[in-house]
């Protein structure tokens, strides 16, 4: 009997590039067909063939408490009742601008767009209008979205594929952008010394999630931190994975380090599509229509999208113990995997922080890119279809981090550990 998702699959080829809407969807990194979901519920996902399974990706970040979460649920019927998009401004927006506010430092003024993609993109073009420069610094293995200047270099979705230029890309576009290796903060001074007064942004996934999980080295951040003050660069923090999932005010607060401008997606839209740009009043004064540099978009701060992501944010705020009990779970997944591979005798490095969690077979350190990219990802593809067929549901692809959500329950975790028990090399 041949699968509802193969059949699916086939169907969508006709009708979808790849039978995708986004690429990393494809499984191409880690081979077979993709499965097709039907409906999703806390910590599981429901397949064509209505398998169910334990789900590691949390739609990339956003289902941080689990999926249908009941008060977003009610509260986007509520809203899709009173009509969808109005095309002029809602006390909607204000609630969730001042939400945000109170819970990320260093936001003056913020504005929301419908994509991660849109505000990296918008962040980049207020802080080049804002410098009056062009060029940018980008690490390697960091995504920012797909719009054109990013497109070097970018991480997970490009390095599953194997594509290093982006055919559509310009060169002109392209050579503003200038990349280094993540945690090389010698290689930064020397590309600001090397175009001094030509680089208006330092862009950079204060923890970075496009490349397996991978965290800053001590000193890395507050290291970009100086330059970008001591050089008149914006310092862009693209928190569209961190921001409200390492803690209420994501990496910045965790960390302790301020951005100028800091960007966000995924967890702040509570899986509609939702993405913002936020910051230094100063900066953020620039931005049409109060500025010059002209951003927009007919759905951006949608109503529904609004009271989606304002509900879970307000949830995230008023939950004392959430990101601790993230923490604790994701502690103790890590710590059981570990134990398991070194019984087995598999090398393996788990990087970690808060509910983001990446498995890296390697003896080594995986300290950025080229660290992820020389692991023995063959293996991981072995691993990624044991677990799937006893549906566990990790991203497919080992430059994505896993992202735990808090319906998740210990018994969950233990089937995980148990599942990887089982495998072998
Ligand atoms: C997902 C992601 C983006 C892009 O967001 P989209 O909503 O997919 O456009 C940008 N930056 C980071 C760090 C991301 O993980």
């Amino acid at each position: 009997m041949s699968s509802q998702n193969d059949i699916l699959f086939a169907k969508a080829q006709l009708h979808i590039p790849g039978g995708v809407n986004s690429p990393v969807r494809a499984f191409k990194s880690v081979g077979g067909n993709p499965i097709f979901i039907k409906k999703a519920n806390g910590a599981y996902l429901y397949d064509a063939d209505d398998k169910q399974y334990i789900d590691y990706i949390a739609s990339w970040g956003p289902m941080i408490l689990g999926h249908a979460y009941e008060p977003v649920i009610n509260a986007i019927q509520q809203q899709a009742t009173l009509g969808t998009s109005y095309g002029a401004p809602t006390e909607l927006e204000i609630n969730m601008a001042a939400l945000i506010k109170s819970m990320a430092p260093n936001v003056d003024l913020i504005r929301m767009t419908s994509s991660g993609t849109e505000a990296c993109m918008s962040a980049l073009r207020v802080a080049r209008g804002y410098t009056g420069k062009n060029k940018f610094i980008k690490f390697e293995g960091c995504y920012h979205g797909h719009a054109d200047a990013f497109l070097v270099k970018g991480g997970s979705g490009m390095a599953t594929l194997g594509i290093e230029t982006v055919p559509g890309v310009s060169e002109a576009v392209a050579n503003d952008t200038l990349t280094v290796a993540y945690n090389d903060l010698e290689a930064v001074q020397h590309l600001v010394a090397l175009h001094k007064n030509e680089i208006a942004a330092i862009i950079v996934e204060p923890v970075a999630g496009n490349m397996g999980c991978i965290l800053p080295a001590p000193g890395f951040l507050e290291g970009l931190r100086k330059i970008c003050d001591d050089e008149n660069i914006v310092l862009i923090f693209d928190e569209v994975m961190t921001g409200f999932r390492l803690a209420k005010g994501g990496a910045q607060q965790l960390l302790n380090i301020n951005a100028d401008l800091v960007t966000y997606g995924k967890v702040i839209g509570a899986g509609m599509p939702v993405g913002a740009f936020g910051g230094k009043q100063a900066i953020m004064e620039c931005v049409a229509p109060l500025g010059k540099v002209y951003q927009a978009g007919t759905l951006s701060g949608n109503p529904i999208a609004m009271i989606a992501g304002y509900t879970l944010l307000n949830e995230l705020n008023t939950n004392d113990d959430l990101y601790t009990e993230l923490n604790a779970k994701t502690v103790y997944l890590k710590d059981g995997l570990a134990k398991v591979f070194i019984d087995k005798n598999i090398p393996v490095t788990i990087n970690q922080l808060g509910s983001m969690i990446s498995v890296h077979f390697t003896n080594n350190e995986v300290n950025n890119f080229a660290d992820a990219a020389a692991c023995n990802n063959e293996l991981f593809k072995k691993y990624f279809h044991h677990m799937l067929a006893q549906g566990i549901y990790l991203p497919p692809s080992p430059f994505e981090s896993w992202f735990l959500n808090n319906a998740l329950r210990y018994d969950d975790l233990d089937k995980t550990i148990n599942a990887t028990a089982t495998f072998t090399a």
